[in-house]
């Protein structure tokens, strides 16, 4: 599932060939993925100019000229694929095609169909349904030790539940959640409100390297390893923790053994023996 990192990496990806340039094609293959289309998408986008591409939390916001923003969300399996030419070629899971005046086609496709379009009125956007709820970007400016402190003071849920709230903080998923709690070497089921000033100021930190090293990853994919096909957004990572139950714990001073439990009927990979 795309995470945060992926999304910044498509945002990268599209913005050589988007910015500056106008859409003279947009195709709509079905009505609806997770949500019907807004009616008469292709319509409304067609002829526009992309002015500046921007991602918040996990969504990607395509800001267009007439003050309008194209919101896509990536859901499940929603991925983008850059084409040079537009063959006009579409495959079965290949929901909508966008075409520029260069004449470089993008195909968004989404075999689950759990991927999310929505056009809003620029001053409109913070409010947005989607985006009004969303707690501070973690790779920005508005997030920092005392921010994350305020947001899980007197929260007796579970420290990861804590995390995956959108409210605590934008964008986060189970990934990175479980990776940041590994690094700062915290127990997954601590109540959030317990957790010392030390332990937070280590939290902010972990979360924050966590998702710069997935960027820079996602990064260096665009740069050295432009995929022939011209798809964006998924690049090999190495998680600590991460889908790794039974190995054993990266951290060379530990005898201790990756296990997995489930919360909130997700899973949680941990080191029993580093995270307290
Ligand atoms: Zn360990």
């Amino acid at each position: 599932m795309p995470e945060l990192p992926e999304v910044e990496t498509v945002k990268r990806g599209l913005q050589p060939v988007w910015e500056g340039r106008r859409f003279t094609r947009v195709t709509c293959y079905r009505p609806d993925l997770r949500k019907p289309f807004p009616l008469g998408m292709a319509q409304t986008l067609t002829g526009r100019m992309v002015e500046r591409l921007e991602r918040r939390a996990k969504y990607l916001l395509v800001r267009l000229s007439g003050n309008l923003v194209l919101i896509i969300h990536l859901g499940m399996s929603g991925r983008m694929t850059i084409a040079e030419h537009d063959n006009g070629a579409v495959g079965t899971h290949d929901h909508v095609v966008f075409v520029t005046d260069a004449g470089v086609r993008v195909t968004f496709t989404d075999p689950r169909r759990f991927g999310l379009m929505d056009i809003c009125d620029g001053d409109g956007l913070d409010s947005h349904p989607l985006l009004a709820g969303l707690g501070p970007e973690p790779v920005g400016d508005g997030f920092n030790a005392s921010v994350l402190a305020q947001a899980l003071a007197g929260r007796a849920a579970p420290i990861k539940a804590a995390l995956l709230d959108q409210k605590t903080v934008a964008g986060l998923g189970n990934i990175y959640v479980c990776e940041s709690l590994f690094r700062a070497g915290i127990h997954p089921e601590r109540a959030a409100g317990s957790l010392s000033k030390v332990s937070i100021g280590k939290l902010t930190q972990a979360i924050q390297t966590v998702l710069a090293e997935a960027i820079e990853a996602g990064g260096s994919t665009l740069r050295d390893h432009q995929r022939p096909d011209g798809e964006l957004g998924y690049f090999q990572h190495s998680f600590a923790v991460y889908d790794k139950e039974g190995k054993r714990c990266p951290h060379s001073r530990c005898k201790g053994t990756v296990i997995r439990m489930v919360q909130s009927g997700r899973s949680t990979f941990f080191c029993p023996t580093c995270q307290k």
